[in-house]
């Protein structure tokens, strides 16, 4: 795939018209590969925000979607499933030059992102309240599902486009009506995400898309009284502050924040299996991605040999331009993180972890001017040290040994996070242990990364609250609301309750 010259002009998408900001500024997006700009983003402001909210307000009260029949709008997610994979290769390399994940994982995640859109678009009428077999007299009583409201979705650098998809195609399945705001450091893919809500049909305000930063337009769209929903993918911190902003107008909230999961490899295992499983959940992405499994608990009984299988294999990792379907480690997405990455790396050296590979920035000559580094393994890292315990979000893994199953257990456990883990054993009575002890959101047994449509997603602990895919998802994105109907012949005692 070929990138995009020059400088492309992009506008926001407010009530079905593409606009510039009303401040009529704009900030650069940066192609990682190249660190060189690419890309002329609006940057809106509170004034963007009340107008993409009065937009969503509007469309989810009357008109168009209001009226419209819950068959209906799973046809137009249906429509848009269809669009996705119509554009996917032009989807998957603005992703690309916008925040450097490879071509090859892209077009894969860009062809497979539609099943959401059929998958939610099915669910769409099948949302259906009960009948209460209620213990009072003459009284019938039912329960009513109902669209939460305006939903503010806010998504990380890390996967714009999946991420979207996650919270757009349950709210818009619910009848919910959305405005978007994607990472300053990467709006295009959603940008260009857009053009297909509008090719494919959706009444203006159903979905708008404003750009710009987390502290002025994700403040106040995360502070917006005429929002009564958020979901927000991203930073442990953000989400904390968001939470508290939440609680202000109890906006609805569903949070998928950072991990630290571990990936625990029992002497049993198939090692070579096991070596490509924990190459998977740490190099792929770059590290960059929630579900990174960056802390291994690998048996002491195994130990050496898994880490020199280990790093010989990740030794192979060719570095690259993304667009390159070769390249299986591209750069980071941006300077602020890859500063970031180089910081944890020092600090694990300064906490005494041996680096047994990487380390340091990649100097190779296929990586030019983009903000690489290098693979990198510490060994010798106890559980309790800040690089074991803290999200790095880049391709640094921590090497824990064990000696008993019960204290990887516990190590596993002991993080402030919960949202993934990967258990590596042909043993099933430890695999049925491990699903039962280890305290996350996914397990993955002999395998690793894997996510579907059909899965519920989400976190304990810190990693966050709720879930997004599976059935579950579209219960985020409704109120219950309880209609009792009397039939009664006279109203009873007024004083008491009934
Ligand atoms: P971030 O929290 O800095 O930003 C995420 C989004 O929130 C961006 O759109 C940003 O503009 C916005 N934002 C920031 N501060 C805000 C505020 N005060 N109010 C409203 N919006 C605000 O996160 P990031 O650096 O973009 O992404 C990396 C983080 O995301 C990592 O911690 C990672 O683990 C997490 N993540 C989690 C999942 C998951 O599903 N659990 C998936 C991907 C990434």
């Amino acid at each position: 795939m070929t990138r995009v010259q020059g400088i492309k002009d992009y506008q926001c998408f407010i009530g079905g018209k593409w606009t510039s900001a009303e401040s009529g500024e704009t900030f650069e997006s940066v192609d990682p590969f190249l660190a060189k700009p690419w890309a002329r983003i609006p940057k809106c402001d509170q004034r963007d925000v009340d107008q993409a909210v009065s937009a969503a307000r509007k469309a989810l009260e009357s008109g168009a979607w209001a009226d419209m029949h819950a068959s209906q709008r799973g046809q137009l997610l249906r429509k848009l499933g269809d669009l996705i994979l119509r554009d996917a290769d032009h989807l998957a390399a603005t992703e690309v030059q916008d925040n450097g994940k490879l071509y090859a994982e892209m077009r894969g995640q860009v062809g497979y992102i539609p099943q959401w859109f059929y998958y939610f678009g099915g669910l769409a009428d099948k949302i259906e309240g009960a009948v209460v077999p209620i213990d009072k007299a003459d009284m019938f009583t039912y329960t009513r599902h109902e669209p939460v409201g305006v939903v503010a979705a806010i998504t990380p650098w890390n996967s714009p486009l999946l991420l979207t998809t996650w919270k757009l195609a349950p709210a818009l399945a619910a009848g919910c009506t959305v405005v978007l705001k994607p990472s300053e450091f990467t709006s295009a893919s959603t940008l260009e995400f857009a053009r297909l809500i509008e090719e494919a049909g959706f009444p203006a305000g159903v979905v708008n898309v404003i750009t710009g930063f987390g502290t002025d337009v994700g403040e106040a769209l995360t502070t917006h009284p005429g929002v009564d929903k958020i979901a927000f993918t991203g930073g442990e911190n953000s989400g904390r502050h968001i939470a508290r902003n939440a609680a202000q107008t109890f906006k609805r909230l569903t949070l998928e924040l950072g991990g630290k999961s571990a990936q625990l490899v029992f002497p049993d295992t198939d090692i070579d299996n096991a070596v490509k499983g924990v190459v998977s959940g740490i190099f792929a992405a770059t590290g960059q991605t929630c579900i990174a499994g960056s802390r291994l608990l690998v048996h002491d009984s195994i130990h050496d040999e898994f880490i020199d299988k280990f790093t010989a294999l990740a030794r192979t990792a060719r570095m690259g331009d993304p667009m390159d379907m070769a390249t299986q480690v591209g750069p980071i997405t941006t300077q602020p993180q890859y500063q970031r990455v180089l910081f944890c790396i020092e600090m694990a050296r300064n906490e005494g972890a041996d680096c047994v590979m990487g380390g340091k920035p990649a100097d190779r000559p296929e990586c030019g001017d983009g903000w690489f580094i290098e693979p990198t393994v510490f060994a010798n890292v106890s559980n309790s040290m800040r690089i074991a315990q803290e999200e790095v979000f880049g391709p640094v893994l921590s090497v824990i040994r064990f000696r008993e199953d019960d204290e990887a257990y516990a190590m596993a456990n002991d993080t402030a996070y919960g949202l993934a883990a990967g258990v590596w054993t042909n043993d099933q009575r430890r695999i049925f242990t491990a699903a039962k002890r280890l305290r996350a959101g996914s397990i993955w047994t002999n395998t690793y990364r894997a996510v579907s449509y059909m899965a519920p997603f989400g976190g304990f602990k810190n990693s966050g609250l709720g879930r997004e895919s599976g059935q579950e998802a579209i219960n985020e994105y409704l109120e219950t609301k309880c209609v009792w109907m009397s039939y009664g012949k006279d109203v009873p005692n007024p004083f008491v309750m009934r």
